[in-house]
């Protein structure tokens, strides 16, 4: 078989933070390997400032080139799956002609899931082709067998009374469905549907996992589902991002703040890149920190009285903590902040969450459980609260809490939509304290054990190394 040897890798990352900073990731693990020359084709998201930030200190890198790409307008009354897909689709002609600009010919091209229709310039070129999956692969081998539960079953999906079933794979629970196979007369699901048809036309997949964390999935998706696929999937994970090596004063704050408190026994609370929350749930979240009577690092993000996933393409950026609150103090209890001064620490909009978990002193992390941040917790052995909201975060939740048994759920009250102050107190205190009346702490055993299964996977001789073609040279 011969080696594969591109010289220019070019990767193309869709909007959002969740799909820029995997890009990027990506980009450098290949340069770990090769020296390859690399480019970044970034669409931007028009109002994101955190992004802008990221995309600022990226440009600056020597290892590869960044060309930003401005999302093209679109309505914003559509579902998150839709708008991503409409953007991509429309900024294909941007898209070729930075390729067709690029003064070395690429000889290499990654894109992510909603990339895929860009996947006919590679065919154009006649150059290999990826598809860059961030995020696990029993959310991937839902997504291949999506067409087939489409003709299988013709109600709502959450109207299935049964398991949907997959070859070779974890059944996925009809509430658990990734967001948009929520509503199939949405065009969001037949957007997603077509991205399902288009990973074969890609020459492999690479996914952000490992292969001892989803055996299963990983041999189900090369076996059982292969007919479907039509090409191979690799894992390349766990691809995570490591702390910025150049803090600014607010990073610095936190960690010297996390400094003084002892191992294990702060809480961080953070809902990703896009999460926002209700006026009721925020007030719900304080008060059920405040009973937990343990101490927390919380990103809070003013309520919007949007959809949970209203931030995506807007994260703001605050490099102050705890003076600007005016906005977000309308939405906490009364006194909350003047009681919980040495025991809490509010971080306005976007904290240097890998530099958080990686900090001796974390015990837990409320997480919505986007993957990165799921990725960044079990590397670090984190042990997790799983609140999940929108996109595959159920699917994410589930597997977290059910198969590895490193996240304790929690469960929204049907009678007013939020999670009690109650419940968050109690799984709060289960996860830093341990089980009640023992001294065992399942879920910590259980994080400490994926940390290092997920470091032996990065070692040489581990499934990044064995599978991933970029790095081993086995696509041929
Ligand atoms: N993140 C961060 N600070 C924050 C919130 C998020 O650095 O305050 C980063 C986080 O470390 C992760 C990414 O943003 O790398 C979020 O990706 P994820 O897949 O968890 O989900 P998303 O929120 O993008 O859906």
């Amino acid at each position: 078989m011969d080696m594969f040897k591109p010289s220019h890798v070019v990767l193309l990352s869709s909007p959002g933070l969740g799909h820029l900073i995997p890009t990027i990731e990506l980009a450098k693990r290949i340069l770990i390997h090769h020296n390859f020359k690399l480019t970044i084709l970034a669409i931007t998201s028009p109002s994101s400032h955190v992004e802008s930030q990221i995309l600022k200190s990226a440009t600056n890198s020597s290892l590869y080139t960044i060309i930003q790409i401005p999302s093209p307008n679109i309505p914003s009354d559509i579902s998150l799956t839709a708008r991503l897909c409409v953007t991509m689709r429309q900024a294909i002609p941007s898209i070729k002609s930075a390729i067709t600009n690029l003064t070395v010919r690429p000889s290499a091209f990654i894109v992510d899931i909603f990339g895929t229709e860009a996947l006919t310039l590679a065919k154009e070129l006649n150059i290999p082709k990826f598809v860059y999956v961030a995020s696990h692969a029993w959310f991937l081998s839902l997504l291949v067998y999506s067409p087939v539960l489409d003709k299988q079953i013709k109600t709502p999906y959450l109207e299935h009374n049964e398991l949907l079933k997959i070859p070779g794979c974890k059944p996925v629970r009809p509430e658990d469905v990734i967001d948009p196979m929520l509503n199939r007369n949405d065009s969001g699901y037949s957007e997603y549907l077509i991205i399902a048809n288009n990973l074969s036309k890609s020459d492999a997949i690479l996914v952000n996992t490992w292969d001892e964390l989803q055996h299963r999935e990983l041999k189900a998706l090369n076996g059982e589902l292969s007919g479907l696929l039509n090409v191979p999937v690799f894992a390349v994970g766990p691809l995570v991002r490591q702390p910025e090596s150049k803090t600014g004063q607010a990073t610095e704050s936190v960690i010297k703040w996390l400094d003084k408190q002892p191992k294990e026994s702060v809480v961080y609370v953070s809902f990703g890149s896009g999460g926002t929350m209700s006026d009721k749930q925020m007030k719900e979240i304080a008060q059920g920190l405040e009973l937990s009577e343990q101490r927390f690092v919380w990103v809070v993000r003013a309520p919007t009285g949007k959809s949970a996933d209203a931030a995506f393409f807007t994260t703001g950026c605050s490099d102050g903590f705890n003076d600007e609150l005016d906005e977000i103090q309308k939405h906490l209890p009364k006194g909350f902040l003047e009681r919980i001064k040495n025991v809490g620490l509010l971080v306005q909009e976007w904290a240097p969450q890998v530099a958080i978990l990686k900090h001796p002193s974390i015990g837990c992390f409320i997480s919505h459980c986007g993957w990165g941040s799921a990725l960044e917790s079990l590397t670090n052995g984190v042990p997790m609260i799983a609140w999940p909201l929108y996109a595959e975060q159920r699917m994410n939740a589930a597997f977290l809490v059910e198969e590895l048994g490193v996240a304790v759920k929690t469960t929204v009250s049907q009678a007013n939509n939020v999670v009690g102050r109650e419940e968050i107190a109690t799984l709060v205190k289960k996860v830093i304290l341990g089980e009640q009346n023992s001294k065992s702490n399942k879920v910590r055993d259980k994080a400490r054990e994926i940390k290092v299964s997920a470091e032996k996977a990065l070692c040489h001789g581990g499934s990044a190394y064995t599978y991933c073609p970029i790095s081993c040279g086995k696509y041929n």
